[in-house]
Order: C-alpha cells, then structure tokens, then sequence
C-alpha cells in the first residue's frame, strides 16, 4: 500500500498494537533491513505502507546554521553531501563505513535509526530470543555472542545496535522528529534508544503511528574536528566489533569539548559521558586518553565469547582520540 501523505500513513500505522519488532503494520522505506526480517519471517506485518513518496528525501541548511536531514535522504547521498562532509565528518565516515555501495544507495536516514540487531538468534525463528518473542530466554547468553554487547546489556538480551551511522549521530547529538497521531515532537538522540531490561522488545520510544521525518543537527561547534573510527573482522561490508565517533576541539593543547560515542559494544548507540567527563579539560596526552577510555569501559559486562572487546574498545578510543588531535 502506498501512502499518498504522511497524515494517512500515521492514520494508518496508529491502528497497530505497537510500533516496535513484531508490529502489525510497517512503514516501508529502503526495505534494506525490513524486507529481509520478513524473508526471515522475524517479522510479519499485516500492511506494509510504502512511504517513498513522501517528500522528506531533502538536506537542508537551517536558518540557525544546523542541518536538517530528511527522513528518506539515501545514506549514500548523505554521506556525500558537501555540508556534510565539510561540518559534520564523523557522520560521512560513518555511513561509508557500512554495508555496500548498493545497500547505501536504497537505505534512508529514518531507516537506519531503526536498523535490527545482527545476533544470530533473533534471525533465527528456531532460538528462543526475548526481543523476538518475549519471554522466551535468551539464547546468546551462554550461545554465539562474539559480536555482541558489552555495556547496557541486562539478563534478557545482550544484542548490539548495529548501526554506525546512529553512532555519529550520537556524538553529534542529533535530535529525531517524529510526526505521530498526536502531532509532531522532537526526541534528542540520546532519550530515543531504550536500554533492553526486562523489556528488550522496546527498542525506542515510538508509538503506534509514530513516523520518523527528520533529523537535525546543531550548527557545529567552531573550531571541532569530527572523525570515526571502525575496527571490525574485514576491511568492507562488515560490522563493528567497536568503533569510536568523537568531535572535538582543542586550545592551547587542551581539551576544550569533546563528545564521544562508542559503536559495537553497546546495546544502543553508546554515548560515553564517562570518556567526556574524563576528558574535558584535559591536557592532550596518550595517559589521560588511556584514562578516558578506562572509564568509558568501566561498566562493561562481556559473555563467553566476546571479552576481547573491553581492550579492543579501549584501543580503539584512545586511537581515535589520537587521530583527532592530531595537528589540532
Ligand atoms: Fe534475542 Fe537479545 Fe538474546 Fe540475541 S541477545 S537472542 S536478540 S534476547
């Protein structure tokens, strides 16, 4: 079904139970993630609306020097748009890390907010997985959980957020605007993501008929470099075992801001206030990085199989560090 505005298609989404995995009915935009968790019968919708005719595919300049992205803008044309690649680097990099050319050219910026975990159970319909079907165990606990999280987690789901691009947009603080059956709000990036607790089924704060139409992003701070980091098992096509987002600036050979976000590791997009506290105001130095990064991973509660991820973060923070105050 496709919707002819966005008023319908909220109309229309609303009458679903929920607007979480498992909803009955489902925006359809790129269908790069959507499409294959129907093949994988993870998810059945009843309707599919097709929103790609909504017009909310631009890249705006705001009055007030931020940026809007359209909910529909395409990663690839994101990832190459001058403003973004000149004021907000981190994000560029960030999607050109991920997927394949072909993927980035279909997925859309609303999509990718809401990009499924990769753990092998929850695209397995013979596991037991919390966030497919509450209450049934978690099979990764004690099961394949290389590549899963390490912070956040609870006792009913570990999964990692797969996405890179929701990792810069953490570190960029981004904003999301939601047009729902009650009108329209913004939610900051970093109150969207909920932890998984008892409840990892409830990923976001979304409701029945909410519809993701844009981003936002502040006018970037003068002087900040903005950069992302990704370690991952090959060199393409492939998702983070960590990474790192920072934006930062530097005076005098002091930290004078810093955010940082982490990839891979976090059951949501992973803002490390720790790493910022332990940062800001600091000299520049390979030990006071070391120190940031112990504190980003403080926290951390790794599985059977993906301990090696506590240093391989750290490492990848304090590089990505490095790499920002390079020249700064
Ligand atoms: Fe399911 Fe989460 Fe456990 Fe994976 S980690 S099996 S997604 S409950």
């Amino acid at each position: 079904m496709s919707a002819q505005n966005s008023s319908q298609a909220i109309e229309l989404a609303a009458k679903s139970p929920t607007a979480q995995g498992g909803a009955t009915i489902r925006f359809l935009a790129g269908g790069t993630n959507l499409v294959d968790m129907m093949k994988l019968n993870v998810e059945r919708p009843q309707v599919v609306v097709d929103i790609n005719g909504l017009p909310l595919d631009k890249i705006e300049r705001l009055p007030n020097g931020g940026l809007r992205i359209g909910a529909l803008v395409r990663n690839s044309d994101l990832a190459h748009d001058p403003a973004v690649i000149r004021d907000y680097a981190v994000l560029s990099q960030a999607l050109l890390s991920g997927a394949s050319p072909q993927l980035r050219n279909m997925a859309t910026t609303g999509g990718n907010l809401l990009q499924k975990t990769r753990c092998v159970y929850f695209r397995d319909t013979a596991h037991a997985c919390n966030k497919r079907e509450p209450g049934t165990g978690c099979s990764a606990m004690d099961g394949h959980n290389r590549t899963l999280a390490i912070l956040g987690t609870s006792e009913d789901c570990i999964a990692s957020n797969p996405s890179d691009m929701n990792v810069a947009l953490t570190a960029l603080e981004a904003t999301i605007n939601v047009q729902g059956s009650k009108g329209e709000r913004s939610i900051p990036i970093h109150e969207f993501y909920l932890l998984p607790g008892k409840t990892p089924n409830r990923e976001t704060v979304l409701e029945p008929g909410d519809l993701i139409t844009s981003v936002t992003l502040a006018a970037p701070v003068a002087g900040t470099r903005s950069l992302y980091l990704k370690l991952r098992d090959r060199a393409a096509y492939e998702f983070a075992l960590a990474s790192a987002a920072i934006v930062m600036s530097v005076d005098g050979g002091r930290v004078r801001h810093v955010r940082v976000a982490l990839g891979g590791v976090g059951t949501r997009p992973w803002r490390s206030v720790e790493a910022e506290r332990a940062l800001e105001g600091k000299d520049v130095s390979a030990a006071n990085f070391r120190h940031a990064a112990e504190a980003a991973l403080k926290e951390a509660r790794p599985r059977s199989e993906n301990a090696f991820k506590v240093e391989l973060s750290k490492r990848c923070l304090v590089r990505a560090l490095t790499m920002a105050t390079t020249n700064a």
